[in-house]
């Protein structure tokens, strides 16, 4: 098994005025290519920071962190911002999307970073969109869509530079119990097709989803454990 994310012992110290907030005391993870895996763990534990860590939005105080066969724990803003674009799809609770945009040009976005020119950046959004069954929706704006369908238009927009990684910090947050299952059984098949998943969520039966559970705690990780049994939702309803 390839390993795609190795942190060791990694610190993360924020310091307001003459105050140090110690919101990683000393994390030490591992993740295989192919693996999804849940952050679970109460408000506080460091759950976000860890993920801005991961995802090279922010580098740790101390310790290292091995992403893809790269030391990434000292790069530079810019070098952090290339290994982003390219390694990293990140879901947010809140979809991010730009409104005035309409949804292919929200998910060619990431693409113009990576250079494509537009009909390559066209043709690829399009495939991502309907990718997570949203062909029929590619002109329209975010707030002619569903919840449920903005956070498919963000993840198609993870997906679109084929990441290694796909991030996601609450992805179903935002949404109602029938929705996040259909937003589940995505994810479920996105891992299903080899895509390595780290979701941040507080909910139980969310996290049953995955195939490992590491919980932390005061900055802490206080357990990691396989999920022997992932579990998908009883009855999946279809969106409306
Ligand atoms: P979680 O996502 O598990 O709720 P966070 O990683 O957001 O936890 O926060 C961990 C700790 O670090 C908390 O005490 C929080 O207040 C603090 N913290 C998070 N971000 C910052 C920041 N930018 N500046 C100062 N303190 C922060
Ligand atoms: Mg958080």
């Amino acid at each position: 098994m390839k390993k795609i994310i190795e942190t060791s012992d990694i610190k993360k110290i924020y310091k307001m005025g003459s105050e140090e907030v110690r919101a990683l005391k000393s994390v030490s993870i591992s993740v295989n290519k192919g693996e999804y895996v849940a952050f679970m763990g109460p408000s506080g534990s460091g759950k976000s920071t860890l993920m801005n860590i991961i995802g090279c939005l922010d580098t740790p105080t101390d310790g290292t962190y091995i992403l893809n066969e790269k030391d990434v724990s000292d790069m530079s803003e810019n070098e952090l911002a290339e290994i982003r674009n390219k390694e990293i799809g990140f879901v947010f609770q809140t979809f991010n999307l730009l409104p005035r945009a309409s949804c292919l040009e929200n998910v060619a976005l990431p693409l113009i970073y990576a250079g494509y020119n537009k009909s390559d950046r066209e043709e690829k959004a399009f495939q991502a969109l309907k990718n997570v069954g949203l062909a029929d929706r590619v002109h329209h704006k975010p707030n002619e869509l569903s919840g449920g369908q903005r956070q498919r238009v963000a993840i198609a927009r993870a997906l679109v530079n084929d990441p290694s990684i796909i991030l996601a910090d609450e992805p179903t947050g935002n949404l109602d119990t029938k929705t996040s299952y259909s937003i589940m059984e995505l994810f479920h098949e996105l891992h299903q097709k080899g895509n390595t998943i780290i979701m941040v969520t507080h909910e139980d039966d969310i996290a049953h989803y995955a195939h490992r559970v590491i919980r932390l705690r005061d900055g802490l990780v206080e357990t990691d454990e396989i999920n022997p049994n992932p579990t998908r939702a009883q009855i999946v309803q279809i969106e409306e």
